[in-house]
């Protein structure tokens, strides 16, 4: 029944420009969350896999860091033109395997693109400087080296966009890498690769292993001497582990880790601006965005507005196979994910929360929960502390600016926050006073690859994206010197 969405879909592992079982057979299977019927299966790597990708990579690594920057870029600049030519076909992979709304896929394939445009520029541009020490006089020249293998673990919740801000800035860089796709959504990259390899990557260059034992796989990778980069997305959980893996053998590591935004309307806000900005900062991916929207605070004056124009929104998106025409909100991405959504739905409700639209999973196939808004949902609730990842907007009102500045930063995460108010002198202060890598003032989307994703405190370590993005695969060399 997906003959059609998986004709040319590889199932295999891609170890230095070639498909290859894995070393033991062993092999999970993909599952579609509208039906939860089996997609197909694709092969799991063992740790002698992993090794021989890392064997591949090192071997590569040579040559590629040895490619004219500009020939790098080049190679980048055609594989965003080849992905951007099968951009349909991607989407609907992405859709089938994650479960997204097919306009949100398209959304991602251009976003994911977009990364390998944005560094076949920067790619010439790893610039050095020269400057004259103080003291001695000796000259201080300082140029940017490719670090050396990468290993990427990536989550399941964008599953191209969030390989390719890995992918873009390390070939840039000169740097091998080693993918660990999500055992949700390992399609998308294997059927990637072939596209890369029309657009002129070299082999053993780009590596994707799907793995059912994440665990020992990424970590027999990062004990491995040649491996000298991790960069991870994923839950702030697993990137703890990670870090204390990295830590053996002092792995250089950029992680991006879960958020908790606050979404803030202040009473001068124009509300049907704020409106669109929560829709997008809420819905997109059905809340499974490390971006996600996960606490609104209203200023009491205009809440009853707000309320009112977020619940007519939320109630009208049509909910169903993200493959079908019109849908807006297609399933989560599988039981655990709705089970948690129904539980801290639960919780809130059980603690004084008001549901004004949703709350209820349907019956039947498929990991659908409805667009949900909760009113008056009263401090200490779970869902205040954790990421909902669902597309569920909890609700709370607010008094005054230094009291939603305290309970916005009242959280382990520090990832985005989201403000809206018409006075600028007021956005600005405050956005200084929030503790979060990005905020979004008068946005609900600041993601793009021009710009410096990343978050403070548990959020993560290090930038994806801009030239910061390139810098997390490069070692700076000082030479000291006399002339
Ligand atoms: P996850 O942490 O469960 O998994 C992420 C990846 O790590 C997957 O490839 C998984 O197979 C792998 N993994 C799991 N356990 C591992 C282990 N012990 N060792 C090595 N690898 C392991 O996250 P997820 O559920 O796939 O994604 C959702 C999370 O990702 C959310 O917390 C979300 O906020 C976060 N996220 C963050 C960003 C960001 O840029 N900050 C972007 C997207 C998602």
């Amino acid at each position: 029944m997906y003959e059609n969405l998986l004709a040319n879909v590889p199932t295999d592992l891609w170890i230095g420009g070639k498909w290859k079982k894995s070393s033991d057979g062993a092999r999970f299977d993909v599952i579609d969350p509208a039906t939860e019927n089996k997609i197909t299966s694709v092969a799991s790597a063992s740790l002698d896999d992993a090794k021989a990708a890392v064997d591949a990579a090192s071997g590569a690594f040579e040559g590629w860091a040895g490619r004219k920057p500009r020939e790098r870029g080049e190679i980048l600049r055609k594989a965003y033109e080849v992905i951007v030519a099968q951009s349909e076909r991607l989407a609907k992979l992405i859709t089938l395997e994650n479960g997204k709304a097919l306009s949100d896929s398209r959304g991602e394939v251009a976003y994911a693109a977009e990364f390998f445009r944005w560094y076949a520029e920067e790619a010439v541009r790893a610039i050095g400087q020269v400057s004259r020490a103080p003291s001695s006089g000796a000259r201080i020249f300082v140029h940017h080296k490719p670090a050396g293998v990468a290993v990427l673990v990536t989550p399941w919740n964008f599953p191209a966009a969030m390989a390719t801000r890995k992918i873009g800035p390390a070939l840039a860089a000169g740097c091998p890498v080693v993918l660990k796709p999500a055992s949700e959504t390992p399609l998308t990259m294997l059927a990637l690769m072939p596209l890369l390899e029309e657009a002129g990557v070299p082999a053993g260059v780009v590596n994707v292993i799907p793995s059912r034992r994440s665990g020992p796989v990424v970590s027999a990778m990062l004990h491995d001497p040649r491996v000298r980069v991790v960069s991870f997305t994923g839950s702030t959980e697993v990137g703890r582990k990670l870090l204390h893996e990295a830590a053996d053998n002092v792995v250089k590591p950029a992680m991006e880790l879960g958020g908790n935004a606050p979404f803030i309307v202040f009473e001068d806000a124009d509300i049907d601006a704020a409106i669109d900005g929560a829709m997008i900062a809420k819905m997109r991916n059905m809340g499974e965005a490390c971006t996600a929207a996960n606490r609104f605070y209203v200023h009491e004056k205009i809440h009853d507005a707000f309320a009112k124009k977020l619940t007519d929104k939320m109630s009208s998106l049509k909910m169903g196979n993200g493959l079908d025409d019109g849908v807006a909100l297609g399933p989560l991405v599988n039981a655990e994910g709705l089970d948690k959504v129904k539980e801290l739905v639960a919780d809130a409700v059980k603690k004084g929360a008001k549901i004004l639209t949703g709350g209820k999973a349907p019956d039947g196939k498929g990991y659908f929960y409805p667009a949900t808004v909760l009113d008056n949902v009263p401090d200490g609730v779970k869902m205040l502390n954790e990421e909902i990842f669902g597309p569920v907007a909890a609700i709370q009102t607010f008094k005054s600016e230094d009291e939603v500045i305290g309970r916005a930063n009242d959280t382990e995460y520090g990832l985005v926050a989201y403000l809206y108010t018409k006075d600028l002198t007021r956005g600005m202060r405050v956005s200084e006073k929030l503790d979060f890598g990005m905020i979004g003032l008068n946005r609900g989307l600041v993601s793009d690859p021009a710009a410096p994703f990343g978050g403070t405190k548990q959020s993560g370590l290090g930038r994806e994206g801009a030239h910061e993005g390139l810098l997390e695969f490069m070692e700076t060399q000082y030479v000291s010197l006399t002339w």
